[in-house]
């Protein structure tokens, strides 16, 4: 059993057209010294499916249904104040761009010791401690005389490693990483991931990786959820979704993955996926899947299990030897 289990979510947004469903029925869980990777095209569905753990969406969203449990207690039913200690004390997120966290006006040390002081409840010289060891675990050299740095002081990889080195002050259990290595060089990318993949052998954290970064995937995933228009397409663990996927959708999100040893050429996915304003009856993808069938265009495919925790939402998987959900 996971440290949190996101059960049949279900959102949608108050639009000028009226009321628009952006996630049906996402399930997921995570395990403690796992990293689950939620991944697919831009709008699927994947940072909104996050924010909804830290109850942290717009004004308009509004989930109508569904739990998200974590340690026994449902989260969509915490009061503000439970919230408010969920939330960067057990719960964390490492954003996109970390300027988006860090206050420009105020120095690492203020923002860390802030922290550290309403999470943990330090003061002095134990917290000053505190924030000093923060940042030698995410491996930032002269520690102490950084703590005087304001962020534009910090390049892009040295702000991801204060976020996550916050993170770690509190003790945080659950880490959401959201696109955390969009924003920064390829080699700063490779060491942020192995930062992660250290906190979260050394310190059991339980780790969701929203990617649309599917070799970050197969470098550092334990499981793999993938998401087509707020559904949860296929979830397998990591390398049986690389050995051996089913849905047409990761096929083709496989295919146009770079990578040295493919000796096939690289394909797109033809079309666009839909926005929430466009309703598609039936499988949402078979507008672009080329192994559509009639009943695709009008039913909703099940999930059909194809091999323990590994399912597929596809009429092609019906005549497996699976059991359907
Ligand atoms: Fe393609 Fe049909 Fe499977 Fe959808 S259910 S992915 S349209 S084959």
């Amino acid at each position: 059993m996971g440290i949190l289990e996101v059960k049949n979510l279900n959102l949608g947004f108050e639009c000028e057209c009226g009321f628009r469903q952006a996630l049906y029925d996402v399930s997921f869980s995570l395990e403690c010294g796992k990293m689950h990777a939620l991944v697919g095209e831009s709008g699927c569905g994947k940072t909104i499916s996050a924010m909804s753990i830290l109850k942290l969406l717009p004004k308009t969203a509004y989930i109508t249904g569904g739990e998200i449990i974590f340690k026994g207690k449902d989260i969509l039913k915490m009061s503000g104040h439970d919230l408010q200690k969920l939330r960067g004390a057990k719960i964390a997120l490492i954003p996109q761009d970390p300027m988006t966290s860090l206050n420009p006006l105020y120095t690492i040390g203020d923002q860390l010791l802030e922290v550290i002081k309403i999470h943990q409840g330090l003061q002095g010289k134990d917290a000053f401690n505190k924030a000093v060891e923060a940042l030698e675990l995410v491996q930032i050299p002269c520690a102490k005389e950084r703590l005087k740095a304001y962020p534009h002081e910090f390049s892009g990889g040295m702000k991801q490693r204060a976020i996550i080195a916050m993170a770690l002050a509190c003790n945080a259990e659950i880490l959401i990483a959201d696109e955390p290595t969009t924003a920064l060089d390829v080699t700063i990318q490779a060491q942020i991931m192995s930062l992660l993949k250290n906190i979260q052998s050394d310190t059991n954290t339980a780790i969701l990786l929203i990617t649309h970064d599917l070799a970050l995937v197969g470098e550092n995933a334990d499981y793999v959820s993938v998401m087509y228009a707020g559904r949860i397409v296929e979830k397998a663990p990591a390398d049986e979704f690389f050995n051996k996927p089913e849905h047409p959708y990761t096929l083709a999100l496989l295919k146009s993955m770079p990578a040295s040893k493919r000796s096939e050429k690289l394909q797109t996915i033809t079309g666009q996926p839909p926005t929430i304003q466009q309703f598609i009856n039936g499988c949402k993808f078979h507008p672009r899947c080329s192994q559509c069938m009639d009943i695709c265009k009008n039913v909703v495919p099940p999930v059909y299990y194809v091999g323990e925790n590994h399912f597929s939402a596809c009429f092609l998987n019906k005549d497996d030897n699976c059991s359907q959900d």
